[in-house]
């Protein structure tokens, strides 16, 4: 019998833990690989993209745990929580741990995410660097314990970006009563994933919805007032009170380990089609790894490249290499329906495309969508939730888009394509869950295999169970196969009841 291949993961986030879960899928008696998991955090694994409705106070932080108590245990599966790899050491294949341990590995696998940047303003860290009293980042379960105590009526809340995690947080914020206001370095709000009309239209939802918003406006520092409260100066030299600052001013990728064990580290950790770093027995996966000169902040590609990974240390797909994601951000802020994918900046003018603009500035809603060739190159949709299901198909499909392109702005209200959001007609290869990259095809087939609930096809599938914004479409794909293609036994009584669209299901 061959020898036992040993997998080290560092990092139990959300690319680690998966890694971990893939392998054991397909491996699950672990005959040909054992995996070992560090995660430094002092959680079981968690989905983090959940953070944002435990601060907006739709979830508590026990709802964001991916697996159920003991899992790892049940499953043979030796995970250690709170315990940081410390060294690499490429040569001996060996690496020492926070808790004086060491251990040995055969693949070595980074999945140590990011890290929150703090402004390097005075007052904003302590002598070690570490947020200092009153000042929070926005990262992990720790972070967001900090930010739910900081926050009520009363409180006065200055968040620093308006990112997509900015945007969430501020949000959250507001809807636990805080006073809220949101300072940004640029002109408007989501800069990377919005234009400039869209954004002025996104920042009076923002205002309306009682959220301060100070644009071209830097953090200085933070000082403490005369009366003894907490201020953050901005460039201008004005001062905003503060009872707790959250920093959402974006993320480093965790290369240190990687660097100081010689590996190739440009703005994160260099990697291959196989996620190879320039150690060929140590890949990287999720938001350390650079893979094309890309360095994604979303858990698509993270989910996306363990599924590579596992494949090629079980055997099951050694042909399978990752050649990138194609991104389609949602912003996940109660009230704010947000959505963005590819090229979103090109001016109306542009010879090359043909850009559609839909300005509705009363009603909070903006929409552009940017073709070239008869094809879907970037969209960004504000306030229009029933036209993305059916962009996100052209812009992944690469389908020929219809002649008349204001359907695609308007949709149904022009008898336009809308239609395929509709399950029946939707084509099989629509990507219903982003997250975990599932097609209609593959929901129909989990439905032909037995799974006859939303909860049994997310199992099956996993559908669901990243930031949930497709469980309503899930739950519809399922009424409609009850009625389509009714299963011999009588359907559950509960694919009707009540889903929490904020949460997401969690597989088994
Ligand atoms: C509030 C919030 C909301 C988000 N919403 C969305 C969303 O809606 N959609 C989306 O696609 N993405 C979203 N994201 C981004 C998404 O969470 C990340 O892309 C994803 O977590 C990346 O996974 P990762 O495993 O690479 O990193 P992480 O999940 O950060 O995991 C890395 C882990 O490694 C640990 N670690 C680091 N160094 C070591 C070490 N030396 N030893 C042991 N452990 C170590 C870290 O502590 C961490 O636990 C959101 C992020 C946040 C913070």
């Amino acid at each position: 019998m061959s020898e036992i291949h040993r997998v080290v993961v560092v990092g139990n986030g959300l690319a680690g833990a998966r890694l971990q879960e893939e392998i054991h899928r397909r491996d699950p008696t672990a005959e040909r690989v054992r995996v070992v998991v560090y995660g430094d955090e002092k959680h079981a694994a968690y989905n983090r993209i959940l953070l944002s409705n435990v601060v907006a106070g739709h979830l508590t932080p026990g709802d964001t745990r991916i697996k159920p108590e003991n899992w790892c245990e049940r499953n043979g599966l030796e995970t250690h929580i709170g315990v940081a790899v410390t060294s690499v050491d490429p040569a001996t294949r060996t690496l020492t741990r926070s808790d004086g341990g060491a251990d040995t590995y055969d693949t070595l696998v980074l999945a140590t995410g990011s890290r929150s940047f703090l402004p390097p303003a005075p007052g904003m860290t302590d002598e070690n660097g570490a947020p200092s009293d009153g000042i929070v980042a926005f990262r992990t379960l720790a972070d967001c314990d900090t930010i739910t105590a900081g926050t009520g009526p009363g409180s006065r809340v200055v968040v620093i970006g308006a990112g997509l995690l900015g945007i969430e947080a501020a949000r959250g914020a507001l809807m636990r009563g805080s006073h809220v206001t949101i300072v940004h370095p640029r002109s408007y709000p989501m800069e990377k994933q919005m234009d400039a009309g869209g954004g002025a239209v996104l920042t009076r939802v923002l205002r309306e919805l009682g959220m301060d918003v100070a644009l071209n406006a830097r953090a200085e520092s933070v000082r403490t007032a005369p009366d003894g409260t907490r201020e953050l100066v901005l460039s201008d030299g004005s001062a905003l009170p503060a009872d707790l600052v959250v920093v959402a001013a974006g993320i480093r990728p965790n290369v240190e380990l990687a660097r100081t064990a010689g590996l190739l580290v440009d703005r994160a950790v260099v990697v291959d089609d196989d996620l190879r770093t320039s150690d060929p027995h140590i890949r990287a996966i999720g938001e350390c790894a650079q893979h094309r000169g890309e360095v994604y902040g979303l858990v698509q590609p993270a989910w996306e490249m363990a599924g590579v990974v596992a494949d090629q240390l079980c055997g099951t797909g050694a042909n399978t290499t990752y050649d990138g994601t194609a991104q389609i951000t949602r912003l996940k802020a109660h009230d704010v329906d947000l959505a963005s994918m590819g090229e979103i900046d090109i001016d109306p003018n542009d010879l090359e495309s043909e850009v559609l603009v839909m300005s509705d500035p009363t009603r909070g809603r903006y929409a552009k969508v940017v073709v070239r060739k008869d094809r879907l190159v970037g969209a960004v949709m504000l306030g229009n939730p029933e036209v993305v299901g059916t962009l996100s198909q052209y812009f992944d499909g690469g389908s020929l888009v219809p002649v008349d392109r204001m359907t695609l702005l308007l949709g149904h209200l022009v008898g336009g394509p809308t239609e395929s959001a509709n399950p029946s007609t939707m084509p099989d290869s629509a990507v219903i869950c982003r997250c975990n990259t599932v097609t209609k095809k593959q929901l129909v087939g989990a439905w032909r295999g037995g799974a006859h609930t939303p909860e049994a096809m997310a199992d099956k599938t996993r559908a669901t169970t990243g930031c949930g914004s497709c469980v309503g479409v899930v739950d519809g794909l399922c009424e409609w196969l009850h009625r389509a293609d009714p299963p011999d036994t009588p359907a559950p009584q509960d694919i009707h009841r009540d889903t929490v669209t904020a949460t997401s299901r969690r597989s088994s």
